[in-house]
């Protein structure tokens, strides 16, 4: 069985004159546990607000979301077992990078010595545990958006969104970052969900692709077959 399944999402925002705009349109979609899923397509076909509703940060107005068997489509956003990294990746700037990295644990009340056991072990995955002691302005941007990486890892969630994670970098950052993402989420064993406008990103980092347009999905598949078929 799929680890995600939307099933017929329909979400409705209101507009200016009074009606309302189909930001997406019957949407059905699976994702398996431990893919690097791409949601694809150009600005405003939905992919946001598909993440934004499987994060829980908004309701669809139809249809439903399953993880791992059990409807979560009411559940808060905090209920769930799912984290976000946003493009705007801030991290704390008087904190240690060890510390920025053990924040969600602080904030589910773990006690000390957990979390800072698993700030390190995360921090070893993205491979920068010399850095613990440092804070975040001694590191480069793309160190610290790894920080950034780590600290959404931390809590062990079953699944990771990523919202345009690398737009905002240089080319060659990106083409770095997007090799390093792949490798983390690989031995990370978490799902990643992740949303990009740039075929080539999604090409070089995806198990799977879903092609979306003007909130419907076009087309489904691994690279291959999406890049493959006319
Ligand atoms: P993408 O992530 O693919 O760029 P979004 O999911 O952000 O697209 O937006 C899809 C469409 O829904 C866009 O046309 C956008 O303007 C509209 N939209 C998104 N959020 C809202 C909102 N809160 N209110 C009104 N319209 C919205
Ligand atoms: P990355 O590609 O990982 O973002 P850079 O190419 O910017 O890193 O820097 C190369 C190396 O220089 C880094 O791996 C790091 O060890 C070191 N470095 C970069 N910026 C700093 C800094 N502000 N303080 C200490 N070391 C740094």
């Amino acid at each position: 069985d799929p680890q995600i399944k939307f099933s017929h999402i329909v979400k409705e925002y209101p507009t200016d004159d009074g009606g309302t705009f189909r930001a997406l349109d019957d949407v059905s979609l699976d994702v398996g546990a431990n893919e690097f899923f791409t949601l694809l397509g150009p600005s405003g076909c939905g992919k946001t607000t598909l993440l934004r509703i499987l994060a829980g940060f908004e309701t669809p107005n139809e249809g439903r979301v399953t993880l791992d068997g059990t409807d979560i489509t009411s559940d808060p956003a905090n209920k769930r077992p799912v984290n976000t990294v946003f493009q705007s990746y801030a991290l704390f700037p008087h904190m240690t990078i060890k510390d920025n990295v053990g924040f969600g644990l602080r904030m589910l009340g773990r006690p000390r010595s957990e979390y800072d056991a698993t700030a390190l072990e995360i921090l070893e995955l993205v491979r920068l545990p010399q850095m613990a002691a440092r804070k975040p302005s001694q590191l480069s941007g793309g160190q610290q958006q790894r920080i950034a990486l780590a600290r959404a890892l931390a809590p062990h969630p079953r699944v990771l969104l990523l919202d345009e994670p690398l737009s905002a970098l240089d080319l060659k950052l990106r083409k770095e970052m997007q090799i390093e993402m792949k490798r983390i989420q690989q031995e990370s064993h978490t799902t990643f969900v992740f949303v990009t406008h740039d075929q080539e990103e999604a090409l070089t980092m995806s198990d799977r692709i879903a092609v979306m347009d003007h909130g419907t999905l076009q087309q489904v598949g691994t690279p291959q077959q999406i890049y493959n078929r006319p």
